[in-house]
């Protein structure tokens, strides 16, 4: 994840919480992209390293955990920005070009001068950070299974141009498919920092309350008597995600008969995100800015030392070691 700011209840449920899982069964590598985060906030990049800590304090408090898995800072594993300018030599341009996501942000963030270098090559570093590991798996959501896809092909064409001993040195990772809810912010639109939206998972219960106060509802739902539908409200949108299924029912019941108030329904919402929340915040209070720090700057260790290995069969592949090369 970039370093943009404390994670929200999206960033959780979509991504965090299947990490978590995740650990269960895989030797997993989260990090923190900081790197990535200068590609669209070069110009000021005060916000980045408070930014990291908080995302690492959500990280632990989600339940993300440095005995089992490698956490790490993308900026303290130097081999991330190494394979990324050698994939960049074999990298057409205008895969790049062609990302959509490479149009759709520069079209949305007009204060921001994103044409960059940095910005065009940015897939090409997050090929690197996946390939350096030399993944099986990339745990992703259904919106982002494209950005895999270009990884692959990215890997598809150095194995082209370079092997080792006839082995292929970065095998193409596959997408591992996990659940994104669809998770709607405060004003019914997707939620998104940039839409200023969110609930944090670090907000406290009267923030949780407030906001869900202020969130919109089914619209044909105008006076208290007029029935409505959950399935046209956003609030019914979290109720599916959070509640349980005797909630669920009495909000469908309630919403279409108009015999509960949206005030009542929306306390239900935030009861029931609120139990999510509190045994996170309660972890999350437990650490200290210094402990996540020192999590962190070990985790890039142990990253640094696996992202190496990689690194020394890609130079070999590439021909950039000199003990090949008969001297005299
Ligand atoms: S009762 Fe609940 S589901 Fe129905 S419109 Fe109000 S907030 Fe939405």
């Amino acid at each position: 994840m970039r370093p943009t700011g404390k994670l929200h209840l999206g960033n959780y449920m979509g991504a965090l919480k299947n990490w978590v899982e995740l650990q269960d069964n895989y030797e997993c590598y989260f990090f923190i992209a900081d790197w990535h985060a200068l590609t669209t906030d070069y110009a000021d990049p005060s916000q980045i390293a408070p930014n990291t800590i908080e995302v690492m304090l959500d990280y632990l408090a989600a339940g993300l955990d440095p005995e089992r898995s490698v956490l790490f800072l993308q900026s303290r594993v130097l081999q991330h920005a190494e394979l990324a300018l050698l994939l960049g030599m074999s990298t057409p341009l205008g895969w790049l070009e062609r990302v959509p996501s490479y149009k759709e942000m520069q079209e949305n963030l007009t204060n921001k001068d994103l044409e960059t270098y940095g910005f065009l090559g940015y897939p090409v570093l997050m090929a690197a950070d996946i390939l350096l590991y030399q993944a099986d798996f990339v745990p992703v959501g259904q919106d982002q299974q494209a950005h895999v896809e270009l990884t692959r092909e990215v890997a598809r064409r150095f194995n082209q141009f370079y092997s080792l001993n006839g082995c292929e040195v970065l095998p193409e990772p596959k997408v591992l498919l996990t659940p994104s809810p669809k998770l709607p912010g405060t004003d019914g639109r997707k939620m998104s920092k940039s839409y200023g939206n969110t609930i944090l998972i670090s907000d406290p219960e009267p923030v949780v309350r407030k906001k869900l106060k202020t969130m919109v509802t089914d619209p044909a739902r105008i006076r208290r008597s007029d029935p409505g539908d959950p399935d046209k409200c956003p609030v019914g949108d979290l109720h599916k995600v959070f509640s349980t299924p005797e909630t669920l029912v009495k909000v469908y019941e309630g919403c279409r008969s108009a015999g509960i108030g949206c005030i009542e329904c929306k306390s239900w919402a935030a009861d029931a995100l609120l139990k999510v929340l509190q045994p996170i915040q309660e972890r999350r209070a437990k650490t200290t800015e210094e402990q996540a720090i020192e999590i962190l700057e070990a985790g890039s260790r142990r990253a640094a030392v696996r992202a190496e290995q990689t690194m020394v069969e890609v130079r070999e592949a590439m021909q950039l070691t000199l003990s090949t090369v008969e001297v005299g």
